[in-house]
C-alpha cells in the first residue's frame, strides 16, 4: 500500500505471528510479519527493502542482516546435499553407483544456493523475529528496531 507521496505505508501488526508460525512463514518464502506470499522478492533473486504487503522492513537496523540470509542458505544447500547423499545410499545399498550419488550431489550443491536464495531470506527474517522480538512502535509501524 502506498501513501500519496509514493512511499510504501507501515502497516501494524495487530496479531503478531507464535514462534512456529513464523518458521513456517520464513520456510515457505512469506512475509514473517505479516505472511504475503509476494513479500520481499519482486523475481526470485531481485529484492526489495520493504514487503510489498505490509511495508515492514526485513533488515530491522541490522547492517549484517545478509550474513545470515547467507548462513541460513548455506544450512539449507547442506542439509539438502546430505539427505540426497543419504537417500541415495539408503535405497540403492549395497550396491551403491557412486558415481551417480556424486552427480546427483553436484546438482544440489551447484543448484541449491540459487533454489534456495529467496528461503534463506525470508528464514533468516523469521530467526530474527524470533529472536529479537519487535517493539511495540515497530509493531505500530512506527519504525524499525535497531541494533
Ligand atoms: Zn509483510
Amino acid at each position: 500500500m502506498e501513501t500519496s507521496s509514493g512511499h510504501l505505508k507501515i502497516q501494524p501488526i495487530v496479531s503478531f505471528p507464535s514462534r512456529p508460525r513464523l518458521l513456517a512463514r520464513g520456510f515457505t518464502r512469506r512475509c514473517a510479519w505479516c505472511g504475503d506470499r509476494k513479500s520481499y522478492f519482486l523475481g526470485w533473486f531481485k529484492r526489495q527493502e520493504r514487503c510489498q504487503s505490509c511495508g515492514h522492513a526485513y533488515r530491522r537496523g541490522d547492517e549484517a542482516f545478509e550474513l545470515g540470509a547467507l548462513t541460513a542458505n548455506i544450512i539449507l544447500t547442506f542439509s539438502s546435499l546430505l539427505g540426497t547423499v543419504l537417500v541415495l545410499v539408503v535405497l540403492t545399498a549395497p550396491d551403491i553407483p557412486v558415481l551417480g550419488v556424486m552427480i546427483a550431489a553436484g546438482a544440489v550443491g551447484l543448484f541449491g544456493p540459487a533454489v534456495f536464495y529467496p528461503v534463506s531470506f525470508t528464514l533468516w527474517q523469521a530467526v530474527d523475529l524470533w529472536m529479537r522480538r519487535p517493539t511495540p512502535a515497530e509493531l505500530a509501524g512506527e519504525g524499525d528496531a535497531s541494533l
